[in-house]
């Protein structure tokens, strides 16, 4: 052989080598040796734990999530960190609590809106990282498809974001429906013809919020309803409440919109155990319902069980089969998912490790935070320590504070035992929820510096009043 032709060799083999370096830096997780795999997160809207069969709901709201669960991991004590959508979806995506993301206030008053013709809202600052951003780091194709208003790019929500699908159907019950099937065949046809690098896909679905249901899911109807709290009286005056005769109806509707979205759940589910196995799947919710248990409806309010816990099931490779019966919440997922990527975790993240490589960990937390402030002017902070419950509850301009306390601070609280509760357990309770605001208000300082607010549009409003948050 020549020297011009070894040269030329060379030149193929140094080349070759140089693009499967390159290949392996960007396919190959760091350290590990393997294909990254897909991670889906399906999110149903407004699903609170009780009212799936797989929590032990007495209608079979739930029979697909029930399936997943026996292949995957179920989180039995899984809470949400605030009572409504953008809070609460802050926190999966950016692992933290919601004064340390800063995207809480919905609006202020709607006496301002009316008088003021517009009301200011926090949205999520570019300076928080979210779940997109750092997979999109880590050589992901990232996919949101989304059906809340709540979360779209007015708000800060779209960022990582490779493409960012919105197709929002507000009231219209079978446009949600469809929109909703839309989002997971979306999801099904990325994951089909995705190419080389992994790919990450938010889908969120909107038919339980909206009580939603294609007439085949019709399955649950009055008279066959599990023991409902009665409504108090005046009760039952909100606008979304009144196309119902009863509570007992309305409840029908929530569940078969359960049903129907855990139906969707399940065809994609088969879905990626026969087209894409190399996929993590987490199916979970972002808050509850109320049903009047502690005097109110629907959600976003308060920090009661009802709105609070609800289901969670992850799925796929490395995923360990079984039941993690410790506390869990929101923040735990994003730390869970980077650390089974092999993606280095940010010390800002506090949330626990659920699982490593198949096996489950080995406790759960010994305490988790919640904070509600919806409206701005009253807050509200929980925090679940040793199966007991504490919420407090503070009006910022009278400064007007009441307290709650539970025994069993894990099911629907029934008997707030406050003024008989031992004081040593309640001052400790205090004093935590009080270092978990000055802690994470300082963060945030630090992190982001001011709120971040937005003036609701003429369009905003539209949307956020069909979608019932404004009246
Ligand atoms: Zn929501």
């Amino acid at each position: 052989m020549g020297f011009k032709n070894r040269n030329k060799k060379l030149k193929w083999v140094l080349l070759l080598t140089v693009v499967l370096a390159v290949v392996a830096a960007v396919f190959i997780l760091p350290g590990k040796g393997k294909p990254k795999p897909n991670v889906v997160v399906i999110l149903i809207d407004t699903v609170r734990a009780d009212h799936t069969s797989i929590h032990g709901y007495e209608r079979d709201t739930t029979p697909n999530l029930k399936r997943i669960a026996k292949k995957g991991l179920k989180l039995e004590n899984y809470f949400v960190n605030s009572p409504w959508t953008k809070p609460s979806v802050a926190s999966i995506i950016s692992g933290l609590h919601p004064t340390c993301h800063g995207s809480r206030v919905g609006q202020f008053d709607e006496m301002e809106l009316y008088v003021v013709g517009t009301a200011k809202v926090e949205i999520l600052n570019s300076k928080i990282e979210t779940m997109a951003e750092i997979l999109k780091k880590n050589a992901f194709s990232t996919h949101a498809y989304i059906t809340n208003y709540h979360l779209t790019p007015r708000f800060g929500y779209h960022q990582g974001y490779n493409h960012y699908n919105f197709n929002g159907a507000g009231s219209d019950k079978k446009i949600v429906c469809g929109t909703d099937r839309d989002a997971i065949y979306n999801a099904m046809k990325i994951l089909e013809t995705r190419k080389g690098k992994p790919v990450f896909i938010w889908c969120h679905l909107m038919a339980v919020h909206g009580y939603c249901y294609p007439p085949d899911f019709d399955k649950f109807k009055p008279g066959s309803s599990p023991t409902l709290t009665p409504i108090p009286a005046n009760a039952f005056q909100k606008r979304r409440v009144q196309e119902y005769d009863s509570i007992e109806e309305a409840v029908c509707s929530y569940d078969n919109a359960i049903f129907y979205s855990d139906a969707l759940v399940g065809e994609f589910f088969d879905f990626i155990c026969t087209k894409a196995p190399d996929t993590i799947l987490i199916v979970t919710s972002d808050h509850g319902e109320e049903f009047y248990e502690h005097g109110g409806f629907e959600h976003c309010r308060t920090l009661y069980n009802e709105i609070l816990k609800v289901p969670c099931v992850i799925y796929g490779p490395g995923v360990p089969t079984g039941v993690f019966t410790g506390l869990s919440d929101s923040i735990d997922l994003l730390p869970t998912i980077m650390k089974n990527l092999g993606i280095k975790i940010s010390s800002d993240l506090r949330g626990q490790i659920l699982f490593e490589q198949n096996q489950v960990s080995r406790e759960g937390k010994k305490e988790i935070f919640a904070e509600q402030h919806y409206r701005g002017l009253n807050l509200r902070f929980a925090l679940f320590r040793d199966g007991k419950k504490m919420i407090i509850n503070q009006h910022k301009l009278t400064r007007e504070i009441s307290r709650e306390f539970y025994h069993d601070g894990l099911v629907i609280e029934k008997e707030n035992v406050f003024p008989t509760a031992d004081k040593d357990i309640i001052k400790i309770f205090e004093r935590r929820i009080n270092r978990h605001k000055t802690v994470n208000k300082n963060y945030f300082r630090k992190k982001v510096g001011r709120p971040t607010y937005k003036n609701l549009s003429p369009e905003d409003i539209k949307h956020l009043r069909s979608l019932g948050y404004i009246e």
